[in-house]
This record gives C-alpha cells, structure tokens and sequence, in this order.
C-alpha cells in the first residue's frame, strides 16, 4: 500500500510517501481503508523525536482516522466490508487494575493507533474490531477525522475531568489548534463564558465564530491582564492548556480560587514551572487528562448528528502532500483541523 512514513527523526521534511508493507491483521482486528486522518501535535513529537514511536523505525503517524472497511477478522461479527466507519484511537489490555476500574486511557500497557503501532497516514490501517463505530452518513469521512482525538480530548478535559458548569469562565489556550477550536464549542454547549487565546489577529474573527467571548491575541497583549480584566479581576474557573512552559506558568496566574488547570498536551515543551504559593494558597487543582472513551466519541458523534457540535476543518492534503500538511501546521497556519486524504479517498 501507498503510506507516508518516516525512517529517521526530524522535521516535515522527513516524512517519505511510497510503498509500505500492508498491515496484517489478526482474528479480532479489520482493516479500515483510510478516506481521512487528522494531523495532531502528538504527530510531530513522533517524527521529531521527542516521543519516539515505541515500535520503532520506519513508522506511520495517523490517530485520527475514518474510512470504509476493507476486511474484517474471522472473529469479527458486527461489522461488514464496505461500512462507514470511525476509529477509536485509544489501546487498553482491558484486564489490568486501572482497565477493571473503567479508566482505560490509563491502562498500564495503553497505547494509540499511531503511535504505539502505525496509523492512519497510509490507505490502509489495522484497529481492533472493539475500537470501531459506524460513522453516520450525515457525518463527512473528512468531519469525522477531526473527532476521535482532538475533540475527544476537549470534551475529557472539560466534562469529565474539570466538570464544567453552566456560568463558569473558562480559558482555552490556542483558538486556531485542533483540541482548542473544540474547546471553545464544548464549553458554550455546556453554558460556560469562554476567553481564548490566539497568535495572530487573523484568527479572532474566527474564535469568535466559535463562540468564543472574547479572544486575546497573546503575541501583543499580555493574556493574564487581560483575562484578569474580562473577568473583573477575579480570574477564570478553568483553564484548559496545551502548550506548556511559560503559557503553563502564567496560565495558573489566571485561575480563581479553586480554579482548574487541565493539562492535555506539551505543544512547546514537557516541562512548566509553577509558583506554588498560588496553588495551595487558592486551593487549586492540576489535573492531566488523556483522550478519553469510546463511549464519549459516541456521544460527540451524537452531538454533530444533533448539531450540537461542529468540526473545524481547516483544509485538507492529498496523503502525497503529507510533508506539506505537516510542515503547514508547524508553521501553525491551521485554524482548526488539518487532514490527510488518501488517492482515491
Ligand atoms: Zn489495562
């Protein structure tokens, strides 16, 4: 099959588009071939090296895919070929202490299609039978591909992990990223007031169209006087943050007493400091999320359908552009989702 791959660590530049062994799947897995996969940041700390893929090299990015089956395992009874499907990214083992308590984006061996094993940059990829759902035909093959992990990681953050409540404030960092531009969405959906950040004024307008109250552009103006002014001093209930380092650091200056800071990515860096008089003085909590159920990728699915909720898609590349798509959200140009479409998808 044709997949866009990379041998060694590095930038865009990297990424090789040829021929690549088919996936060879088992009893209980399909093969699901690719008509869209969402670019994540996770993607660039695979190619760059910062989290080697755990299998090693030569390697496929690709967590987010829809597409249509192509074969199904001898012990696959619920789906056919031909059917419209969305894949659930998240691997568990099902049997370890944190699986048996239901919290299986914590397994100790979890893993995602993509990173731990190749993904979806590729006209086919292998997934467990158990992580697939149909996709609706209301949905786009493209619409779908922004869902199953910038989305899903946003409404985690939100719902379940910062239990946002109708009234509150919230912060989202990074408008025009993919979990960000779900963010703002998922927190008006709940009632909450959303101020966002942005790099360049020419995505206000469109964290606006979002939703977003009011949008700060953080390269010209400093985002804690001005989250401090929207709210009238008082700071935000929740801050969810993606980028880490200084934007960590100063995010926790913009909580409230007994504010919440969800943290679901390291964009910039692994590492952020924080002044600690400001976390235990205000009773505040740090939390961290990953991904989050197949149940709630269900859910989203019903709120698209409902339209609740709206997938942001900036643009898409043919798969044999992979090193310009990559290179285009490096260059953070995206306001929203950037997809990969195979030949023929
Ligand atoms: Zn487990």
């Amino acid at each position: 099959m044709k997949a866009a791959f990379f041998k060694e660590h590095g930038g865009a530049e990297k990424i090789l588009y040829d021929d690549y062994k088919d996936p060879a799947p088992g009893a209980s897995d399909v093969l699901v071939g690719v008509r869209a996969c969402g670019i994540n940041h996770v993607d660039l700390l695979l190619l760059d090296g910062r989290f080697p893929p755990p299998e090693g090299l030569p390697h496929v990015n690709g967590c987010e895919v829809t597409g249509t089956i192509a074969l199904v395992g001898s012990a696959v009874r619920e789906f056919q070929t031909g059917q419209r499907v969305i894949v659930f990214p998240g691997l568990a083992c099902g049997r370890c202490e944190f699986c048996l308590r239901g919290e299986r984006t914590v397994c100790l061996r979890y893993g995602y299609i993509g990173a731990h094993r190749d993904g979806g940059y590729a006209a086919l990829v292998k997934a467990p039978a158990e992580n697939l759902l149909p996709l609706p035909e209301a949905i786009s093959f493209a619409d779908g591909a922004a869902v199953p992990m910038a989305m899903l990681t946003s409404w985690h953050a939100l719902v379940a992990q910062a239990e946002l409540r109708p009234g509150q404030t919230v912060l989202v960092q990074a408008a025009g990223s993919g979990v960000g531009s779900a963010a703002i969405q998922i927190a008006k959906l709940v009632g909450a007031r959303v101020v966002t950040t942005v790099g360049s004024d020419d995505k206000i307008e469109f964290a606006k169209r979002l939703g977003a109250d009011a949008v700060v552009n953080y390269r010209t103006q400093d985002f804690v006087e001005e989250v401090k002014r929207w709210s009238d001093k008082r700071g935000v209930d929740v801050v969810i943050e993606h980028i880490g380092g200084e934007t960590l650091e100063r995010s926790i200056y913009c909580l409230t007493r007994l504010g919440k800071l969800v943290t679901i990515g390291s964009h910039d860096t692994h590492w952020g400091r924080m002044d600690l008089r400001h976390v235990y003085s205000k009773n505040l909590r740090i939390l961290g999320t990953n991904l989050g159920s197949i149940l709630e990728l269900r859910t989203l699915l019903e709120l698209i359908l409902a339209g609740r909720l709206r997938p942001v898609v900036d643009r898409t590349f043919p798969l044999g552009e992979a090193r310009a798509a990559l290179q285009y959200v490096l260059d953070r140009k995206n306001k929203g989702k950037v997809l990969l479409i195979p030949e023929g998808g």
